[in-house]
This record gives structure tokens, sequence and C-alpha cells, in this order.
């Protein structure tokens, strides 16, 4: 059985994320360290932390299933040198609560250069932003998520995402979490078995599939290369059933959390078990 859940809401206390998750069938799930729309937060409680642990023991999820995401404000590769510190102190903090938590890796959005620097300059920038966060904690990996191309944000394609790891001084802490909807809106076909075959192999071939630590399972709104990020919930979208019952098989997605992103949290529920549906040979 894969292990598959939701982003699930942390409204009331860190503590709450894993029973959300348990209340609807989830095996795996997302949440933010900290109210994603606010630069400065408070520092976790230790009795909130202690109840997050406990929680999701009891609820039988392990922390590699269990994948933090950053908040939207912060990006790594601002060119502007303010707004640039500004992000690399907020994601010291998250990368410190994900340590405190207890869990290995920390999901982010690499960066955009705003169209006020090169392509190039700023994937150097996040991967510098980066290197200078692993130094603020000592476990915990930071995992880059793959984006839709929209606007001027950086890391749609498997050769940019490689760049930036090419620079990351510790390479056992960096990983990546692909995420369906961004892959299709950027141009890669997730469709059908052969379409979803291609593209785990040029992602194997240019990044390598040892550093994928999760995925995020999002139906696409738009067509292939829309470039936008319209995410839809499973199998209504343009994706559609036949292509995440392709993702589900593949042995690269075993035992990495798959998480949901998709715009009706009423229906997760089912939305997971169709999943797991999705992950048994048709004949039996
Ligand atoms: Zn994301
Ligand atoms: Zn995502």
């Amino acid at each position: 059985m894969k292990h598959i859940g939701a982003h699930v809401s942390i409204a009331g206390g860190i503590e709450n994320a894993p029973l959300r998750a348990k209340e609807i069938g989830a095996t795996a799930f997302a949440m933010f360290t900290k109210n994603q729309r606010q630069w400065r937060t408070p520092a976790l409680k230790p009795e909130s932390i202690e109840a997050f642990r406990r929680n999701c023991e009891r609820c039988g999820f392990s922390p590699r299933h269990i994948l933090p995401h950053d908040s939207y404000l912060i990006n790594l590769g601002s060119p502007d040198p303010e707004k640039l510190d500004r992000s690399r102190k907020a994601f010291a903090d998250e990368m410190k609560r994900t340590e405190a938590l207890g869990l290995p890796c920390l999901n982010f959005h690499p960066g955009s250069h705003l169209n006020e620097s090169s392509e190039k300059e700023c994937l150097k920038v996040i991967a510098d932003s980066i290197n200078i966060a692993l130094k603020t904690t000592t476990s915990v990996t930071a995992v880059l998520e793959n984006t839709a191309g929209q606007g001027s944000n950086l890391g749609h394609t498997f050769e940019q995402l490689a760049e930036i790891i090419e620079r990351i001084e510790d390479k056992n802490r960096v990983g990546v979490c692909l995420d369906t909807c961004h892959l299709f809106a950027a141009g890669y076909d997730l469709r059908d078995p052969e379409a979803v075959g291609n593209t785990f192999r040029s992602f194997d071939s240019a990044v390598g599939l040892r550093y994928l630590k999760g995925m995020h399972l999002n139906d696409a709104k738009l067509g292939l290369g829309s470039r936008r990020d319209r995410h839809e919930s499973i199998g209504k979208g343009k994706i559609g059933l036949e292509g995440f019952r392709a993702i589900l098989r593949q042995p690269a997605c075993d035992d990495i959390p798959l998480i949901l992103e998709t715009p009706r949290p009423d229906i997760w529920k089912e939305e997971i078990a169709l999943l797991h549906s999705l992950e048994k040979p048709e004949d039996c």
C-alpha cells in the first residue's frame, strides 16, 4: 500500500494535523509549520511539539511520511537583498521547526527572479540560500518542489532542479517533491503509462530518482504546458485516472508521502480511497 494523504490544516495547533489526516484515512500528510501568511510567528510550544509527536505515533504516522510545506511568502531566489535576507531567516526558522517536530524533510518552492535577475543568477542564489539553511540545522533535508513555471518561478524544468542540486554542498540533505499538476503545466505529460514512464525516466536521467522524497498528487485544470498552476480533484482534470494509475505503479513512489493538494477537502477521503483502488492490478 502506498502512503497517501493530504495537506491538512493546523488550525487550533499543529498537534491537530495528524488527527485530521487520520479522519480522512490518510497514511501520510503535509501541513504548514506555522501560519503561512505571516512572516513572524511565535516558536512552537514544547507541549505542542510533544502532543504532535504523540498524536502521530497514536495515529500510526511515521515521520518519513509527513512532509511539511514552507510559507508561500518566502522567495529564496529574491533579487532584492532585503527580501532575500528576510526569506532566508524565515526559511531557517521553518527548518528549525521541522527539526523540533522530529521530521526529516521540509518542502519548499525554489524561488522567483521577478524579471530582475537572470535565470542563471537566480538558481545560484537559491542554492546559496539552501546551503545557508542547511547549516542552521543538523538533520533536515531541504526538498525542492517542481513548479508550474508560472510567472518567473524557477524549478519548472528538471534541468533547473539539477542545477540547484549540483551546487548543494551536502547532497544527502537535498531532495525533490514532484507535484503532478506542476509537472503537467510545465509540459511533462502524465496522461498514460507511456507518458508517465517517459517523465519518470527523464527525471531520473536529469536529476536522479534517489532524490525523490515525496509527491503532490493533483489533477490539472488546464492543458499540457499551460504554465499555470490550477489544481483539480483527482480524475476531474486533464491528467485523468489512467495517468494516476500509472503514477501509482511507479516503484519510486513506494515509500514516500503522496499528498493531495486538490481543491475540495470535503472529498479527500474519497480521493484517497480512489487512489488506493488504482494501485491494485485491474485483473484481481
Ligand atoms: Zn507547494
Ligand atoms: Zn504542490
